[in-house]
């Protein structure tokens, strides 16, 4: 039985706007996320504070939305220092397959979709 199942692929990246930025974050930092892994190819530091922000909304940017869903229009996430003007961007760039299988060792949800 296919077991496959495809999530987007994910770009973080820190925007400016124009209020000035407080925490040390740079204009064009990024990260990836494919599958369950963060990747920072090039950056070699990224807020604590700035990731809490983000994290939440990563699983369902990877995952297909309804049309009306407000996780699929809205990708700009603020830094949560009030003070801060910088932006990170959440982009979906290509898709990976992935294996229930080697995901998880319980088995396929087959009831209903509550
Ligand atoms: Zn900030």
């Amino acid at each position: 039985m296919d077991d496959k199942f495809t999530l987007f692929n994910l770009k973080v990246e820190v925007v400016g706007t124009d209020q000035p930025m407080v925490c040390r974050h740079k204009e064009g930092d990024y990260f990836l996320v494919i599958g369950e892994d963060l990747i920072f190819p090039e950056t070699n530091s990224f807020s604590m504070y700035a990731l809490s922000a983000i994290l939440p909304l990563l699983p369902a940017k990877q995952r297909p939305l309804h049309a009306n869903d407000w996780m699929l229009s809205d990708s700009l996430i603020a830094c949560p220092d009030p003070n801060c003007g910088a932006r990170f961007k959440i982009t979906r760039i290509g898709t990976k397959e992935f294996s229930h299988a080697e995901c998880t060792i319980e088995p396929i949800h087959k009831g209903d979709q509550p």
